[in-house]
């Protein structure tokens, strides 16, 4: 099946900082699936690297206080459609983040707590109907 998967975890140096969480278990789902890589944030506009941002509420919030919720939103939208467009029914999603997190999302106030919650993409594909994993959890659902 075609699973849409955050490209961070693929390898791709998209995170905040530049780098990536390459997680060769996923990796290895490519013998098997078609893994379709997606960085919501990239695909906003955002820049690579990039302050790192959090959930405020409605809003998403980058340290120096710039509100960056619509290049999230955008990039939510632009990740759906490829998603669609590859009728991904699956997403393997990072924990934790602001965009991809499911469940559990930093708490906007950049001291590394955690709350419950979701990140702004994990939202929108859940309210689509995407069923969401995670690097901790995929192997129990694919
Ligand atoms: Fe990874 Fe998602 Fe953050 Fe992009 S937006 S770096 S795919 S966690």
């Amino acid at each position: 099946m075609n699973i849409v998967v955050s490209a961070c975890l693929l390898g791709v140096d998209c995170r905040y900082c530049g780098d990536n969480c390459k997680n060769e278990e996923i990796l290895k789902l490519r013998e098997e699936h078609t893994l379709i890589p997606v960085c919501p944030e990239q695909l906003g506009g955002l820049t690579t690297p990039r302050l790192p941002s959090e959930r405020q509420g409605d809003l998403v919030i980058a340290k120096d206080g710039k509100d960056v919720t619509k290049a999230f939103q955008d990039g939510a939208n632009q990740a759906l459609y490829v998603s669609k467009l590859y009728e991904c029914e699956t997403a393997i999603l990072k924990k934790n983040s602001p965009s991809c997190g499911f469940g559990v999302i930093y708490d906007g106030t950049f001291t590394g707590n955690k709350v419950p919650g979701d990140g702004v993409t994990a939202e929108l594909f859940n309210q689509h109907g995407i069923r969401i994993l995670n690097e901790d959890n995929f192997k129990e659902d694919i």
